[in-house]
């Protein structure tokens, strides 16, 4: 480049983090000077890549959707491309004669090799290549055991995670930017013909209900959460029937906003007394996204961790086969009315409440006996917030086989967490309305109401709601039985 001729344009690769502000990628670009090609592309090629799931393809939709809104209005706008993502940012590389390349990291396998391998044959070619940390608080290998070991237990994690520095201030969201025409002989795809929604059958009625997309509705949803729903957070985030947690994972999971934001975000509000939270919740908030840290160190550390146990021990699990006990879980029809209340949230919005999640997952580990993998796929399907870190990570941790796992012999009780975390029954009428004339009593054991309790509530067991699939007390020891497999040391 001479002193007078005008730079060589700057590529901004938008993968997870969908969003103008604290994006660090779109930051360093914009700072270099360079006018900017911003840009997304659906990869569903690439070795290794896992192709997102129907409920996270449609939040995709609209994230695009907005974050070109947004870059429309600083005078841009977002190219997508689809198909190698290596081939396609490099030939946009060669088509635009760009300098300079801009992305956010990664931490899956595939991924990482993708842009390992994309950095080195750019950076052969003279091309500026900057990746930064968009994503999380600590990247996974700025902090190790004292052994120089990845941790094993979220406590000694999240402890040595806290004694590092605060987690960067967030930058601000561009006030102008400097964009670059795009190059007219490279074809761009439009949204909508990458069919990220569902046509016929349209089934994201409920998802649409549910849920605004995008970076604004994600700044609501924060403003939002810390007005009404901080303080408390620690007793109500258990809670199914409350609106009690943040409902920020999708926001996350796509990268509307970034954990730093919303760090700096729940710290300012307590300075500020705009909340009337305590230090405790604030501190049980901020290990929460502690845990969604310690996934991604997982993720970092063992790649397969959608695919195979982490404690190796487990692949003597004695699984079942059994289609019609998955599909029963699936549909929210097991009898069990806390794990259909989850099960059908799960369906009709896109999400399920913590709590119920746990629950639902152990019933299909433990009292259906089934691979854990088949309900991770399940969740990743239906999930917006499906993530390749917290989903695969909070499955091993229910079935035992995960990282700091719940012990093997932890088996949820779906009636005893239903009368403990739903005790009126609110949550489970609210997604399980067969039940709604039954008194609370006997309201998460249907099959234990008289039947004038069952005549009063309309309520036929096996007709108008199932009768539980399983027993529970033989599912427990059943459970317990293929656990004991399980617990010889492995070879
Ligand atoms: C079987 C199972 C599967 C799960 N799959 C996912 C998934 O695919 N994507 C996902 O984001 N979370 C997953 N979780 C974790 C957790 O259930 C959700 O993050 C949480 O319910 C999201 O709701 P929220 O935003 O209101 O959470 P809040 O309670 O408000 O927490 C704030 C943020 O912290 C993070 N977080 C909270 N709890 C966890 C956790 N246990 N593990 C990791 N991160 C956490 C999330 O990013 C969340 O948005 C899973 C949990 C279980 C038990």
């Amino acid at each position: 480049m001479s002193a007078t001729s005008s730079p060589s344009p700057a590529i901004v690769w938008f993968r997870d983090d969908l969003r103008v502000a604290d994006n660090p990628a779109l930051h360093h670009a914009a700072a270099s000077g360079r006018p900017l090609i911003c840009v997304y592309v659906l990869d569903e090629q690439s070795d290794g890549l896992r192709p997102l799931g129907g409920a996270a393809r449609w939040w995709l939709h609209g994230a695009l959707e907005a974050l070109d809104a947004s870059l429309s209005s600083l005078g841009g706008r977002l190219a997508i491309l689809q198909g190698s993502a290596a081939q396609e940012i490099e030939t946009l590389v060669a088509q635009t004669g760009a300098g300079a390349v801009y992305w956010n990291r990664r931490y899956g396998a595939a991924e990482r090799a993708l842009d390992s391998g994309l950095k080195k044959n750019l950076e052969a070619r003279g091309i500026t290549v900057r990746s930064s940390n968009g994503q999380l608080l600590t990247e996974p290998w700025t902090v190790l055991n004292g052994a120089g070991q990845p941790f094993r237990v979220f406590t000694a994690y999240w402890r040595a995670c806290s004694r590092q520095d605060e987690p960067a201030v967030p930058l601000s969201a561009p006030a102008t930017l400097t964009f670059h025409p795009w190059p007219g002989q490279m074809r761009t795809v439009s949204l909508a013909s990458l069919r990220l929604e569902p046509h016929t059958p349209d089934w994201a009625g409920g998802l649409r209900r549910a849920w605004r997309r995008g970076e604004a509705a994600a700044h609501e949803r924060l403003d939002d959460f810390l007005e009404d729903g901080l303080a408390g957070y620690a007793n109500h985030r258990d809670l199914p029937h409350v609106a009690g947690t943040s409902r920020l994972s999708p926001y996350l999971r796509f990268g509307h906003l970034s954990p730093r934001q919303i760090w700096h975000a729940a710290k300012a509000a307590m300075r500020a007394g705009t909340t009337r939270a305590s230090q405790t919740d604030l501190d049980k908030l901020l290990a929460e996204l502690g845990w969604r840290e310690f996934s991604y160190h997982q993720l970092y550390y063992f790649p397969d961790l959608a695919r195979r146990n982490f404690q190796a021990r487990f692949d003597a699990m004695p699984w079942r086969t059994d289609p019609a006990a998955l599909r029963a879980w699936q549909q929210g029809r097991t009898g069990y009315p806390l794990v259909d209340a989850g099960m059908r949230e799960l369906w009709t919005t896109g999400w399920m409440h913590n709590r119920v999640r746990m629950v639902c997952a152990s019933f299909l580990a433990k009292h259906l006996l089934l691979d854990w993998r088949d309900g991770e796929a399940w969740f990743w399907d239906t999930l917006v917030d499906a993530d390749p870190a917290s989903n695969p990570s909070s499955w091993q941790w229910v079935a035992g086989s995960g990282v700091d796992a719940a012990p093997y012999f932890r088996i949820f009780n779906p009636v005893l967490q239903a009368e403990k975390f739903d005790p009126q029954a609110v949550y489970v009428k609210r997604w399980v309305p067969e039940l709604d004339g039954l008194p609370t009593s006997v309201v998460h054991h249907p099959w234990e109401a008289s039947p004038a309790q069952r005549e009063a509530a309309g309520l036929t067991l096996g007709q108008t709601y199932p009768a539980p699939i399983v027993a529970h007390q033989a599912a427990r020891e059943r459970a317990l039985d293929a656990l004991k497999l399980t617990t010889s040391p492995s070879p």
